[in-house]
């Protein structure tokens, strides 16, 4: 049930990312979500954890439910924000007792409205730090987080990488990045990695774009770029939601092809709780395999 194994199958994974729901309804809908997606066979599921350990109880139920109910390899998201050592011990431990294997070992961003990251008190500063812990906790696989673009917060791209390197040395297996849509920043990106001796695979993070004000509002967020062309496109046809939600697909599928051409070891697929657009991407790739 560790995802590391898959990717010495030599083919690659292709992955879907949920949120927890808010509310009962939401869950019901989650569930159908996944429903869509399951025939697509995807190699593993993960679920996010919401800012400041908020969704902590919801995120570890929901990855058990869906490998337990789903027969899914899930993988939960954990971040820094707000927790103790022991407390992220307890978290492990039920994750391992339930029978979870993949954890991605992140720092995660303050709550709305809390500025700068602050270390919680007996907890950790850095997802490094975090990766280091869960690796001696229990043999989970860990994944942590990579940006093509660079982190808004690093000094620069190269330290950026040497801390990412950090995370690989200090227990991660794998590596999946910020969504981006420009392929040459992941190409850049990998070759560094690669020229610093960061060996392990690094997963493509792919987000459709389904709707132009939201997808502005992610990339603001998450420092990464619409390239400028695209841009121009989205916004001319703006006022045409089936016409956007058409050019996003396309430019996933385009981007994706590209991407599994030059070797990717993986796509993960940030979902946004929606089934639809991942589906139609999926298919037009034709790499569906076996769970
Ligand atoms: C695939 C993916 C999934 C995500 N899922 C979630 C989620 O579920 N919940 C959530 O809240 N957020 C999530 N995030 C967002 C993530 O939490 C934020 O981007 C956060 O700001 C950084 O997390 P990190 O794990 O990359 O942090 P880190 O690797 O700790 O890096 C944070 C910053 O500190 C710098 N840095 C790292 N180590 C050191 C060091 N030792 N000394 C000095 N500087 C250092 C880095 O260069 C970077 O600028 C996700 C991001 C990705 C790419």
């Amino acid at each position: 049930m560790r995802i590391d194994k898959l990717f010495s199958l030599g083919k690659p994974t292709i992955s879907f990312e949920f949120f927890p729901p808010k509310t009962e309804a939401g869950f019901a809908q989650l569930f159908q979500v996944i429903g869509d997606l399951h025939p697509l066979h995807p190699s593993y599921v993960s679920v996010t954890y919401g800012a400041g350990g908020s969704t902590r109880q919801k995120t570890v139920a929901l990855v058990e439910r869906i490998q337990r109910e789903l027969g899914i390899r899930s993988m939960a998201h954990l971040t820094c924000v707000g927790h103790t050592a022991a407390e992220m011990a307890a978290i492990l431990d039920e994750l391992w007792g339930s029978g979870i294997r993949n954890v991605l070992a992140l720092r995660g961003d303050p709550p709305a409205g809390q500025g700068q990251f602050a270390p919680p008190e007996g907890g950790f500063a850095y997802a490094s730090d975090l990766a280091k812990f869960v690796r001696v906790r229990h043999d989970f696989a860990i994944g942590v987080a990579g940006y093509p673009e660079g982190h808004p917060q690093c000094l620069n791209r190269t330290r950026d990488l040497e801390m990412l390197k950090l995370k690989v040395d200090n227990g991660g297996n794998f590596v999946i990045t910020q969504l981006f849509f420009d392929n040459a920043d992941f190409y850049r990106f990998r070759d560094q990695a690669r020229a610093m001796g960061i060996g392990v695979p690094i997963i493509a993070g792919i987000m459709p774009i389904l709707n132009v004000a939201q997808i502005k509002r992610f990339v603001s967020l998450c420092g990464a770029k619409i390239p400028h062309p695209l841009l121009l496109k989205l916004e001319s046809l703006e006022s045409d939601a089936e016409a956007v939600y058409a050019a996003g697909v396309a430019h996933a599928v385009g981007q994706c092809r590209d991407l599994l051409a030059h070797g990717v070891e993986g796509l993960h697929f940030y979902t946004l709780n929606k089934s639809k657009a991942t589906v139609q991407i999926v298919r037009a790739l034709n790499v569906l395999h076996a769970s």
